[in-house]
């Protein structure tokens, strides 16, 4: 990882080359305690979770206003902190963000609730409530985004958020936070706390006073996080996990032409294939296999790789050199096991101490091989044929994971019986994409558990509901 354990301290380091941006103190499991008092005395008194939802919205417009005057130093600091191409964070990450701040802000007086179906003399109301404390822990691929899905839904429904970067991706959610009160946020209603998984996520997961926590990260962590739920005060828990998401290639593909291949390239490369719902698995039907292989494998290797501060850039180093090392050692295994592996390699002049590692296409890995099974998470895709559609969904379907994928044909009943039949909580026809913020996004199988990110399906995270029955005479 890019920080790493010096006392009690974060050391943020720049991937791209090694040096230390800037180092925090680390906050410890007591001070998770106190930043728990605090956001329950903020909910307590009303001064966020009773104001009218509209003044609510009103403080997180602002905020949003304020994120786009800051907008080039929230791209700075991902950039800087995760070794994101800069390009990346200015024209995804950063405006994403913004809009799913004023998305949720302008949802907060849009939450209904029920009437239950009863005889005349009851009336039943159901009403969505806030939860009060909740918690959320990020991780460090998209900081700043995964913050804004949490920060907008979580505070517009009135809770008090407390929320914990990955320990290399604190920057951002910090400087989101001074803009929060900047925009009138009433003290103690976002606390961010950079701090370790093992002690300041452990604490939040763990704590009985946090009644919800949303998670986003590797689905080991996932699963620690439910079982310290369950073995404390099963606060609800929702969770976005990893995933190793198919590219289904039918035989009439290539008619998308030189869309077929951007798109693939970016489900593949983007955040250099750190990314959730990369498509790291391209399920190609055997007819188009070999001019697939060719064309994809050429726009591979014409990526620009380099410093992610530069425009061009369009693949900067790993997270980190550890992270680096264990993609190359997957890799490795692979072309030892008889494997093909297709790179353009890295440029010279790089600088020697930044986590680069090329964007590579792997044929022919035999079944098994962890390329083809575990989430590497990084600029590395493997190329699998088929005969049929069945075996194409066989494929497709044959991890543990299920959060996204995309299919291409122009055949309207294949692309319905594929998009049926391949277990993912997203399915893109025809291109790459997580939706947008208008619908649901969440995993099935072991990518998923609990509740769905964006749309209005995001505030069942953060609300529950309460019924009052009234006896009326
Ligand atoms: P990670 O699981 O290592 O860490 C995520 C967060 O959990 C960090 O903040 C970490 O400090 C914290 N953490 C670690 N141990 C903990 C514990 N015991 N208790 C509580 N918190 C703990 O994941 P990562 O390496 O930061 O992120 C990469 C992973 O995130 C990949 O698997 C990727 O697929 C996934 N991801 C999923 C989505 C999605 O929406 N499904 C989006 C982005 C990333």
């Amino acid at each position: 990882m890019t920080t790493e354990a010096n006392d009690r301290l974060l050391r943020v380091v720049n991937p791209a080359t090694g040096e230390t941006l800037d180092t925090l103190p680390a906050a410890t499991a007591g001070e998770v305690d106190t930043a728990v008092d605090q956001a329950h005395r903020v909910f307590d008194s009303g001064v966020w979770a009773a104001r009218p939802p509209r003044e609510r919205a009103a403080v997180l417009l602002r905020l949003a206003e304020l994120m786009e005057r800051d907008a080039e130093i929230l791209a700075r600091l991902d950039c800087e902190d995760a070794g994101k191409p800069i390009t990346e964070c200015r024209t995804g990450d950063v405006p994403g963000a913004i809009e799913s701040i004023r998305w949720f802000a302008e949802a907060a007086d849009k939450v209904f609730g029920r009437t239950a179906p009863t005889s005349h003399d009851h009336l039943g109301l159901m009403s969505r409530e806030p939860v009060g404390a909740v918690a959320a822990v990020l991780p460090w691929n998209y900081p700043l985004a995964m913050a804004a899905w949490k920060i907008g839904p979580a505070l517009a429904a009135g809770n008090s958020l407390l929320l914990k970067p990955a320990e290399a991706t604190p920057r951002s959610a910090l400087h989101v936070a001074r803009l929060a009160t900047e925009a009138g946020l009433p003290d103690g209603t976002l606390a961010v706390l950079p701090g370790y998984g093992a002690e300041a996520g452990r604490a939040l997961a763990r704590h009985p006073g946090i009644g919800a926590l949303s998670f986003t990260g590797s689905t080991a962590t996932g699963r620690r996080i439910l079982a310290d739920a369950a073995e404390t005060n099963f606060k609800r828990v929702s969770l976005e996990m990893g995933g190793k998401s198919p590219q289904v290639l039918m035989p009439d593909a290539l008619d998308f032409g030189v869309d077929l291949i951007d798109d693939m390239i970016a489900a593949a490369f983007l955040t250099m294939g750190q990314n959730c719902t990369a498509g790291s698995r391209i399920l190609v039907h055997e007819d188009i296999a070999a001019q697939v292989v060719a064309r994809f494998t050429a726009a591979a290797g014409a990526l620009v790789i380099g410093d992610p501060a530069k425009p061009d850039t369009r693949t900067g180093p790993l997270i980190s050199t550890a992270a680096r090392d264990r993609v190359a050692r997957a890799v490795d295994e692979a072309v030892a096991a008889g494997a093909v592996a297709h790179t353009a390699g890295l440029p010279a002049g790089l600088h020697p101490h930044g986590a680069y590692y090329p964007p590579t296409v792997v044929v022919g890995a035999p079944d098994g091989s962890r390329v083809l099974t575990e989430e590497l998470f990084g600029p590395v895709v493997t190329v699998q044929t088929f005969a049929s559609e069945q075996e194409a969904i066989r494929t497709a379907n044959a991890t543990p994971y299920g959060l996204a994928a995309s299919l291409w044909t122009h055949d309207l009943d294949t692309a319905f019986r594929l998009a049926r039949g391949i277990q993912a909580g997203v399915v893109s026809v025809n291109s790459y994409s997580e939706g947008d913020i208008t619908a649901p996004f969440g995993g099935w199988k072991q990518s998923g558990f609990g509740g769905a990110e964006r749309s209005t399906d995001a505030f069942a995270q953060w609300t529950r509901e309460k019924t009052v029955w009234i006896r009326t005479r």
